[in-house]
This record gives C-alpha cells, structure tokens and sequence, in this order.
C-alpha cells in the first residue's frame, strides 16, 4: 500500500514538472510601447546628421511587400468629418481628393505614431482644407492635407499636399533607421526619397 502510495505521488510530481517546463516555453510578453523615458530627443542639428548618414550610407536593400489584389468597387460617395467642427463633407470616387478622404484614419494613426518617437519637435495634421465649412470656396484639386514640423526653437515647417507615404518616410526616419516601411509591409530606402525628406523637414 506504502509503494502505491509513492508511486502515486511521483506521478503527481512528474507531472508538475512538466507544467512549469511548458509555463517556461511560454513567449516573454511583447515589449511595452515606446514610452517618454525612452523617446529620442532630436535637434535641429541631429536631424542634419541624420540626414547626413542617409545620404552618405549605401542605400539598404528594398523588401517587397504583399502584393494586394482589391477587387475594385464602384464606391460613390465617402463621407468626410472635419475633426475641427464635426462638419460632414461629400467626396465622389471622381474627386481628386477622394484617395485622401479614404485614408484620413489612417494618416491621422501614423501621425500620432510619429509623434510618440522623437521629443523635440512636433507634429499637426492640418486636414481643414477637406471641410466644406473651414473652407467653403475652394476647387476639388486644392482639397488637401498639411503637415505642420514644429521645432522646440518655435520655428515650424508646413507642408501642404501630403500624403501617408510622407508620414511614413517621417516614421522611418526617426526610427533611426535607412529604410521606412511601405504600407503593405515592405521596406524601401529612404535615400530615393530624400529629396522630399528634406522638404517635409525644411531641410535644403
Ligand atoms: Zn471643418
């Protein structure tokens, strides 16, 4: 009965055992979110340097995305809302703007993305260009969104006509990185768009 009993509570252990070797192989948890202790404070002259690498860097290799094969839809009409005054704003898919009207959430993330990764410097989305009330008298070609860089020093840097590839860029960039990511996750760098790099940071 004794032996029973000893075999039984081996069993018992054995199977602890492997209970806390599984709990171990568990993945560590996912890293926390960049937080204000750890974000980059960058300078005027920083950004210069960076810049400078880019420039003088080989360009890294491209990664090619997903390829994304949408079924196109004959969309109509998107409903725009001004996050300034709730105004509603019609675009038809023929509007030029349209494009820019569909990814407003999206660029409206990635700015805020951006912001969370340099101290330092700014960052606005001014979308008021896309509201009928903000600006009622403007042609369909002019509805557009601006980015405003605004330095520690107070000095700012808009750019009017942007696109979520320009924020993208800007994520890249001050990620420390060469390259910046594409939106179907492919990596291209960023020394084939430096030119417009400059231009969104009031660098000549
Ligand atoms: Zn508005």
């Amino acid at each position: 009965m004794v032996f029973i009993q000893i075999i039984f509570v081996v069993f018992v252990l054995l199977g602890l055992m492997m209970l806390s070797v599984r709990a171990q192989d568990k993945k560590p948890e996912e890293k926390p979110a960049v937080s204000s202790e750890t974000m980059k404070s960058m300078s005027r002259g920083d950004i210069q340097r960076a810049l400078k690498k880019i420039e003088t860097n080989t360009a890294p290799l491209q990664k090619m995305g997903a390829m994304c094969y949408k079924v196109a839809m004959p969309a109509i009409h998107l409903e725009y809302i001004c996050p300034f005054d709730g105004e509603k704003t019609m675009y038809s898919s023929e509007s030029r703007a349209y494009g820019l009207v569909k990814e407003a959430q999206g660029i409206r993330g990635l700015v805020k993305e951006l912001g969370s990764l340099v101290k330092g410097l700014s960052f606005f989305l001014d979308e008021k260009k896309l509201c009928s009330k903000c600006f009622p008298d403007l042609a369909d070609p002019d509805r557009k969104m601006a980015l405003v860089v605004k330095y520690a020093d107070g000095t700012f840097v808009r750019t009017d006509g942007i696109s979520s590839q320009d924020i993208r860029y800007l994520i890249g960039f001050f990620s420390g990185g060469l390259s910046y990511k594409t939106d179907n996750d492919g990596q291209e760098p960023l020394k084939t768009v430096e030119p417009r790099l400059k231009e969104l940071l009031g660098e000549k």
